[in-house]
């Protein structure tokens, strides 16, 4: 074993629901993986004691195998502003908005700190670990109840002039559309984001007489992973959901690859594995309409990694910083 063997970051996803750590090495292998169910709305000084112990228990854990530990990334939700480490807004977490999050992380720990947004870490993750891998330019999307996004250009992590690029989610696209959290109107979000695709499930379930499996769920309890799995079973309903859903992003995309001319799309988040009631109507759309030149096909594939991708992603911010513009 040579000492490159011997290197981990400490990785830590901060998500809506849990914070999943662990000591990532150069190859994505995960160390003392944990994920820790936190309450988002416990307010910031909970957060931060969470992520103290996780801090904690990995340097300890480093110390007894006898890793060498580079360094502490962290991918968290919301805007970061890169020059002063703040989080601008974060619709996630109560006491996140304008969170001085660097500054208290790096109190945590003796070891540089990396801190970035949580979909621009699991880019880093992609392009280090995953299906990124094989391409120098990739604009990377995540489907849940946001829409986030990510862009990767000449194998760098691209986040703009200040850290805040890569809002797919928050690309305009219809000017008169319904309202958005962020100011706006008809934001990408608000036609793709798990929300609208349950609206959108119930209104049709109520127009339409139906047998299909989701007709048989209460419209309450509709959530998106039961549309992907009743459009994968063939159900109407859900396979016109994911139509239009597929026709919006598909737009959104045609837009990106004239402006961008990616080697690829990658698209994660759980409502990607519905497979080709999503995928076959984004590729037309795009094929339909997108400029000859960057009309060859892009191709559009789903992301790899999975739940830990987060996690690995924010150990490859520590890993090579030279890959992202805080480096
Ligand atoms: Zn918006």
């Amino acid at each position: 074993m040579n000492d490159d063997d011997l290197i981990r970051a400490i990785g830590i996803d901060l998500g809506g629901s849990a914070i999943k750590s662990g000591l990532v090495s150069s190859n994505g292998s995960i160390n003392g993986f944990s994920r820790v169910t936190i309450d988002r709305m416990a307010g910031s000084e909970y957060l931060l004691e969470n992520l103290q112990a996780e801090i904690d228990r990995l340097t300890a854990l480093a110390e007894e195998r006898g890793l060498q530990l580079i360094g502490v990334g962290v991918g968290s939700p919301g805007s970061i502003e890169r020059s002063t480490g703040r989080i601008h807004k974060s619709p996630n977490f109560r006491g996140w908005d304008d969170f001085p999050l660097r500054d208290k992380l790096v109190k945590m720990t003796p070891l540089p700190v990396y801190l970035a947004n949580d979909v621009n870490a699991a880019a880093m993750g992609e392009l280090k670990f995953g299906a990124g891998g094989d391409f120098r330019n990739f604009i990377m999307i995540t489907l849940g109840t946001g829409v986030g996004g990510a862009l990767v250009i000449h194998g760098r992590l691209y986040d703009g002039a200040e850290g805040f690029a890569g809002e797919i989610g928050h690309m305009v696209i219809a000017p008169d559309g319904p309202e958005c959290p962020c100011g706006n109107n008809g934001c990408l979000e608000q036609f793709v984001g798990a929300p609208a695709l349950v609206r959108r499930a119930r209104e049709l379930l109520e127009k339409i007489d139906l047998t299909g499996p989701l007709a048989q769920i209460d419209p309450e309890e509709i959530t998106v992973e039961e549309i992907g799995l009743a459009a994968a079973d063939g159900d109407p309903v859900a396979r016109a959901v994911l139509a239009e859903m597929g026709r919006w992003l598909g737009i959104a995309l045609i837009s990106l690859i004239n402006v961008l001319d990616p080697d690829c799309i990658l698209v994660g988040g759980g409502i990607a594995q519905a497979g080709p009631p999503l995928f076959d109507v984004i590729r037309r759309t795009v094929g339909n309409h997108a400029m000859s030149g960057a009309a060859r096909v892009v191709p559009i594939i789903t992301a790899t990694l999975g739940p830990r991708a987060g996690t690995a992603g924010a150990g490859a911010l520590a890993l090579w910083p030279e890959l992202t513009a805080s480096g």
